[in-house]
């Protein structure tokens, strides 16, 4: 395992830890002795192939699934609160599916968050010309910004950011990643996971690998730049089979 490098962020404590976490489904964990932490300011990038547990570990984090074994720490205590509280607490979850509601305007849309609709604008000021539009009639990728902008504009301590940009353009994907990167470097503290992943690891801090549900390699994203066709070849390229608690 590579050991972690010095990042910006190395002297914050962490505001998500996950010790020996265990997650899964019907008791049955995917995801194994997960040690892994978010620092304010830092973008941590999750990689591993289809299936190797990225989702469930998000999923988890973000309290819709439960803990199977392990703990999970923000802002240093241990936290079993259901998914609701949790991020009225301090962790935004955002996915691939577009969280918005689509009979309504981006204007109402971002007035239903928690951070108003300045606040999203000045991260995505691409939104206001289309302030008045109905969020169902934007592109994806224009829902995308408008998930981002309000889920970042609540001012969470964390982001759980879970394929924001699957299926949309390198163009729209590069956005949302430079307004992920602005936002942490204003303190946020980010678990991404992400396909395009070359651009992600240009953007992130450090990167942990997740294989059959366990870490294999982690480090700081400069040392896995240098490593990252190895790390394609060998960890992101084929999907897994689920990983079964005890095989
Ligand atoms: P992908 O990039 O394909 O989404 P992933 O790394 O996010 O992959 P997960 O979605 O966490 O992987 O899936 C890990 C394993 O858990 C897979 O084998 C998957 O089939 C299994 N799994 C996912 N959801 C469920 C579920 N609701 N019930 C049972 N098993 C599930």
């Amino acid at each position: 395992m590579t050991s972690q490098g010095t990042t910006k962020a190395a002297d914050t404590a962490a505001v998500l830890r996950t010790e020996k976490l265990c997650a899964g489904y019907g008791g049955v964990a995917i995801v194994r002795d997960l040690d892994l932490e978010v620092r304010s300011g830092e973008v941590v990038l999750l990689l591993g192939a289809n299936g190797a547990g990225k989702s469930t570990t998000m999923h988890t984090l973000a309290g819709g699934l439960p803990v199977i074994g392990g703990r999970v720490l923000v802002e240093g205590s241990p936290t079993t609160s259901p998914a609701h509280r949790r991020c009225r607490q301090a962790i935004s979850f955002v996915t691939e599916e577009r969280s918005v509601f689509r009979s309504l305007s981006v204007e109402d849309n971002l007035r239903l968050g928690r951070g108003g609709v300045e606040p999203a604008l000045q991260l995505m000021p691409e939104l206001r010309p289309l302030l008045k539009r109905k969020a169902g009639l934007l592109s994806g990728g224009e829902q995308q910004m408008l998930t981002l902008s309000r889920a970042i504009a609540a001012r969470p301590k964390i982001l759980l950011a879970d394929e924001l940009s699957l299926g949309l353009a390198p163009l729209i994907a590069a956005r949302l990643l430079d307004a992920v990167r602005s936002a942490a470097d204003q303190g946020l503290g980010v678990l991404l996971v992400e396909q395009h992943v070359r651009q992600a690891m240009q953007m992130a801090d450090r990167v942990y690998v997740l294989r059959r549900g366990e870490v294999v390699l982690q480090g700081t994203a400069a040392q896995m730049r240098d490593r990252l066709a190895e790390i394609e070849d060998s960890y992101l390229s084929e999907g897994e089979q689920p990983a079964r608690a005890g095989s």
